[in-house]
């Protein structure tokens, strides 16, 4: 037999972390690696954040899982705190992003079948979008890597170019039920939609009566400097998907929408088991008690900016490995001259964690617990790399 325990469906690297403090990780010999990776987006307070730790102690030894068979006060807690500080009226709680994003769609789609307009069930959908993995979201998007080998794919999403209004007006028909977009791409490359492009989707949804759905999995809950990243457009959605930092580590996600958009989603119409337990309410709730005030979003916003501003002074001495920097708040990226994926396995060899993207791009998404001396320590270190750095193909 040579297939491993763990499935081999990932190309893991050599890093194996086994503890986390604040920004920096931990592998087995004790290797210390400062992480601007985050989890993918997820460690919103950085590793061991004593709030978070604490929540979960406590919420562990009083009550960990009940099911959705009774009613729930952790539960109504958390959702009213999103509902007061969104756009949503409701929210349905899930264990993943994928799971929000199927929530999602499944809204949308009863949201038309509740007025009597089944035929009104295809979203449209935008290139090298990535909505998660199971069959309906990888079925929501054109990037053949996810897709090959899984046919038949789900009916009803067609895919027209990401930021190109004019494609998305031409795409609408009769079948149409809405729109799902990240208003800024993350595992695309870090690509941030335009404002005439979101506003625009939003003036057709009202124009046609059909759901914006925001797929905000990884550009939202406080790393672009705003709650939400849609609040950068003046804009709001109809639905919205939330999961990677909302529970800081824990597993969690959310659909939430408003009373209009969830007309259909009545008794008996959707479910999880372990969704919205009272453990990963106690997550989400501690994530909320530091993140969602200004002050803290301030400081998003200020160390985006330092860290922005540190980088683009940067490129210039290393012109021919990067060309620009992009993105919004702490959620940013480098686009390279070179293989990304090839350079940010050369940062982790050297104590950097970073994350590969689309289009060449190399991801930076610190924890948003960062101070400034993070900020000049990752530049300073990136810029050493960037100096020794030898081309892989100069190598050979
Ligand atoms: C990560 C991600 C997902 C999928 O989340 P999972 O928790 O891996 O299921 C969906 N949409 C976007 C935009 C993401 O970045």
């Amino acid at each position: 037999m040579t297939i491993t325990p763990l499935m081999p469906v990932y190309p893991r690297s050599p890093v194996r972390p086994v503890r986390g403090e604040g920004v920096y990780l931990f592998g087995e010999k004790g290797e210390k690696y400062l992480d601007f990776a985050s989890g993918i987006a997820v460690n919103l307070l950085g590793h061991g954040h004593p709030v978070l730790t604490k929540a979960i102690q406590e919420q562990a030894a009083t009550l960990i899982h009940v099911s959705n068979l009774y009613g729930s006060p952790q539960g109504e807690a958390l959702a009213k705190r999103l509902v007061d500080m969104t756009f949503a009226d409701t929210v349905f709680f899930t264990n993943s992003g994928a799971e929000a994003v199927e929530a999602s769609i499944k809204t949308a789609r009863r949201y038309h079948h509740h007025h009597g307009r089944p035929e009104k069930h295809t979203l449209i959908t935008f290139s090298n979008a990535f909505h998660g993995r199971t069959m309906a979201t990888i079925s929501a998007t054109d990037q053949a890597k996810l897709r090959d080998g899984f046919a038949p794919l789900l009916p009803g999403f067609a895919v027209v170019e990401f930021d190109n209004l004019e494609a998305a007006r031409k795409a609408v028909t009769e079948h149409t039920a809405g729109f799902l977009v990240e208003p800024i791409q993350g595992e695309g490359g870090i690509r941030p939609a335009s404002q005439e492009f979101m506003r625009g989707l939003r003036e057709l949804c009202d124009e046609h009566d059909l759901m914006l759905v925001l797929d905000e999995v990884q550009c939202g809950l406080a790393r672009t400097g705003k709650f939400f990243a849609y609040e950068h457009y003046g804009i709001e959605p109809d639905i919205l998907a939330s999961a990677k930092g909302i529970g800081g580590g824990f597993p969690l996600g959310a659909c939430l929408a408003t009373e209009k958009a969830a007309a259909g989603m009545v008794v008996g119409t959707h479910g999880s088991t372990y969704g919205g337990n009272p453990l990963a309410m106690a997550a989400g709730e501690a994530v909320l008690d530091v993140v969602a005030n200004d002050e803290f979003l301030e400081h998003v916003r200020l160390m985006g900016d330092r860290l922005r501003g540190a980088l683009e002074q940067m490129i210039p001495n290393h012109d021919h490995l990067f060309e620009s920097v992009r993105g919004i708040g702490l959620m940013l990226g480098i686009r390279m001259k070179t293989d990304s994926r090839a350079f940010v396995g050369y940062l982790r060899e050297h104590g950097i964690l970073t994350v590969a993207a689309g289009d060449n791009v190399l991801r930076v998404l610190p924890p948003l617990v960062i101070e400034e001396s993070h900020v000049t320590e990752f530049v300073e270190r990136l810029s050493e790399a960037a100096r020794r750095y030898e081309l892989p193909q100069q190598a050979a």
